[in-house]
């Protein structure tokens, strides 16, 4: 994997690489180029210089590379799948899964970029009139993570595009196989050279370069809360506008009048799904006193029936994880949660010894203070606690400083109206599990970060508002 800058793709300005590892085995397959803050430098003149054309191709025109680019992605679907689970590990159907969405996202944008309508403002003067329009901010860099690796790219980058900004993009460089086929499907649309710009190396050297350069006007970062607020900080240092998609501890409060049954199969997928390595992964499961334990033997049963394996394999329903740190995270959090007194009901330990695997785990009655309860495990771990009444839920809901996903199982309107006004989280889901989806807005509050990735609400990112006043005659 290369880089590309200003309309092509180039090794490093060192040459150097580094390998690309597969999570099932391993092994290397392939190598990526390894960029320096000369290539940083390149890319961001590449995409301010695109900016001055790009801005002015109407959205109508925009629209239509965008589509073109859908177009291409869903044609080579089935190859870009089976790449991302070769680096990241997820099953196969889960890959061409998030092909599809991916492709329906540069859709969405596409059609809501030709409608980032301003208005009129009646003047209190005659002859006056007061137009607000919006218009994009200027090249953006997009860091993005692993865990999604080409559908975290697509939204930033497509609702980037479709609001006339140019990229720079370093997504990770552990998955970096599908987002270089991203931008390859771009340029086949025919996105003008210097537009779309990618880059790898490393995270930090390369976002502090990137964050830190005159010609980048906003940063859009998806990652872990740690490394969010010491980019907001330096974005804050420069004065550029931010996205922050950080991490998430997702509760479940599951209620006594709930459908267990459905409550079970619904969290299981939603927790088990990329191996638990998603920011609304439900974790925190909080369950009512009079249904603990029948929860709990549904929702074991469901996380028994997964089977791990390697992802492009078809019978796998649960693949490694990405990484050997997520690996150890996971041992690490076990073990200590179980020393604190909470009781394992199913997994909880590495599978074979070749790649990094490990089980579905639920464990319960696990104490407030275990590290598990307060740090995101981004990882298969389901941990179960009851409560006796909603205040308790609640406050357990909201004990932490992340603020993403929340979930619900009830069938009370006056419960679910409460839980509306109190539960403190930027995605509230009452029984349903919950989607990234283009459409609806994605994000969070407290420590999750703050802007959306999703609805019209993600376009609004991309857009500064400008006040234009013209009168007919000059008034003093
Ligand atoms: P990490 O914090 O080291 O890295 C997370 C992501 O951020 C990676 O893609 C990495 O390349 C990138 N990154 C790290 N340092 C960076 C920097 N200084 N500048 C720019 N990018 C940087 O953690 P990890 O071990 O790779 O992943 C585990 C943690 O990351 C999880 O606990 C989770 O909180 C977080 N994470 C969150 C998401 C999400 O969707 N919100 C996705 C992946 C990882």
């Amino acid at each position: 994997m290369r880089l590309y800058i200003d309309g092509a793709w180039v090794e490093s300005a060192d040459g150097s690489t580094r390998p690309v590892l597969n999570p099932a085995t391993g092994d290397a397959v392939g190598t990526v180029a390894w960029g320096t803050p000369a290539d940083v430098a390149r890319a961001a003149v590449a995409a301010r210089e695109a900016f001055g054309r790009w801005r002015d191709v109407s959205p109508y025109e925009r629209s239509k590379i965008l589509r073109a680019a859908a177009s291409l992605l869903r044609a080579g679907g089935a190859e870009i799948a089976r790449r991302m689970t070769l680096e990241q590990g997820k099953p196969l159907g889960e890959a061409k899964a998030e092909v599809g969405v991916a492709a329906d996202t540069i859709d969405w944008f596409a059609e809501e970029g030709r409608r980032t309508y301003g208005r009129i403002i009646p003047a209190r003067e005659p002859g006056t009139q007061q137009m607000v329009v919006k218009v994009p901010v200027g090249p953006v860099a997009v860091l993005t993570p692993w865990n999604f690796p080409l559908n975290q790219a697509a939204r930033k980058i497509a609702a980037a595009l479709a609001a006339g900004c140019t990229v720079v993009a370093k997504p990770s460089e552990e998955a970096p196989g599908c987002v270089a086929e991203l931008v390859r499907v771009f340029v086949e649309a025919g996105l003008p050279a210097g537009v779309l710009n990618l880059l790898f190396g490393d995270p930090a050297a390369i976002s502090g370069a990137l964050i830190a350069h005159p010609a980048i006007r906003k940063v859009s970062f998806t990652g872990s809360t740690a490394v969010g607020k010491s980019l907001a900080a330096l974005a804050g240092q420069h004065m550029k506008r931010a996205t922050m998609e950080l991490g998430g501890h997702a509760p479940v409060l599951v209620f006594a009048d709930a459908d267990l049954d459905a409550a079970a199969k619904a969290m299981a997928v939603a927790k088990f799904r990329n191996a638990g390595q998603i920011c609304i992964a439900p974790t925190r499961f909080v369950v009512e006193q009079s249904v603990y334990t029948p929860f709990m033997d549904r929702f074991v049963a469901e996380a028994s029936t997964l089977r791990l394996g390697n992802g492009l394999d078809p019978a796998t329903t649960m693949g490694p994880l990405a990484n050997a740190r997520r690996l150890q995270a996971m041992e690490a959090m076990v073990a200590d949660a179980v020393d604190q007194g909470a009781s394992v009901r199913t997994g909880g330990r590495r599978h074979g010894n070749a790649g990094y695997f490990f089980e579905p785990t639920v464990l319960g009655e696990v104490p407030l203070t275990a590290r598990a309860m307060n740090e995101e495990p981004f990882g298969p771990l389901a941990l179960m606690r009851s409560f006796e009444n909603l205040d308790e839920a609640i406050g357990e809901a909201n004990r932490l400083p992340y603020g993403l996903a929340a979930f619900a199982f009830t069938r009370s309107s006056d419960t679910i109206a409460r839980l509306g006004a109190r539960v403190e989280a930027g995605m509230l889901s009452v029984n349903a599990n919950l989607l990234a989806l283009p459409e609806v807005p994605f994000g969070g509050v407290k420590d999750s970060g703050y802007g959306s990735e999703g609805g019209s609400e993600a376009m609004e990112a991309y857009m500064a508002t400008k006040l234009i006043k013209v009168s007919e005659t000059v008034t003093p």
